[in-house]
């Protein structure tokens, strides 16, 4: 089979940070309506943040946007607050219940294989921390993360990718962002990479086709997780015992 570009000049990362919504798990739509049912018990209006936002924007962005966008008018820190709480409780319950949520096809797998081959790992998520780490809960896959970047950092996702860098680089003081790979699903996550001088991993797993994410510049672009992650070696094929030298059949129990 002949070899892909990406394969060819692909290094194994000191660092991969992965985006949460639609790369690592899709939660069937717990957030859209979480932030409809925030709404609806602090004002009284279901509002429909697809209106007033995009996928791949954080979390401050989504709420100041939609809170303008019925109310017409700028949340005092204060209203934001009760916004935050009200959000993060509905999530925190809504996760259990969504009939869709489910792990993105090999998710687990790229995650067990790059702790394996010594890559540290993190999120960088547009998510406020408390809703991003809700939003693994289910999946049980907070397990694998050290630290990360959130929407609570921040809410421009360039400046919380940089973040998560360095809190990276406070544990790997010989790490540069060139040698972090951060992995997402919205040429709003290439974007930022990009900005922070990381290296973009693009996986058309959420609303955005591989073309595009190659389109918005993605350094390396996979169909899903399930494809060999850029820079890690293929598992070894498995090879018949009695065709390996290094393994001798089992001694006879007496
Ligand atoms: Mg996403």
């Amino acid at each position: 089979m002949k070899k892909s570009h990406d394969e060819a000049v692909a290094t194994k990362p000191m660092v991969a940070l992965f985006d949460v919504d639609e790369t690592l798990v899709h939660t069937g739509g717990s957030g859209a309506r979480s932030w409809k049912a925030a709404f609806e018990k602090l004002y009284d209006i279901p509002a429909d943040i697809g209106e007033h936002s995009s996928a791949g924007e954080t979390d401050s962005q989504v709420a100041r946007a939609t809170f303008k966008g019925v109310l017409g008018r700028d949340p005092s820190a204060d209203e934001l607050g009760k916004l935050y709480a009200a959000y993060l409780l509905h999530l925190a319950d809504d996760i259990w219940k969504s009939e869709e949520y489910h792990v993105l096809p090999g998710a687990e797998q790229t995650l067990v294989r790059l702790g394996e081959a010594g890559v540290m790992l993190g999120l960088v998520s547009g998510a406020m921390e408390g809703a991003a780490r809700t939003k693994l809960i289910p999946a049980n896959l907070n397990r694998f993360f050290i630290y990360g970047g959130y929407g609570s950092d921040s809410p421009d996702r360039a400046e919380l990718t940089r973040l998560a860098i360095n809190k990276a680089i406070r544990l790997h003081d010989q790490l540069t962002p060139a040698q972090v790979y951060v992995v997402g699903d919205t040429p709003h996550d290439i974007e930022a990479t990009k900005t922070a001088g990381a290296v973009s991993v693009g996986v058309a797993s959420g609303h955005y086709s591989a073309d595009e994410l190659r389109a918005a510049g993605a350094a390396h672009v996979l169909v899903s997780l399930k494809e060999p992650f850029p820079g890690l070696s293929r598992p070894a094929p498995q090879r018949p015992r009695s065709k390996d030298p290094g393994v001798q059949p089992p001694a006879r129990r007496r």
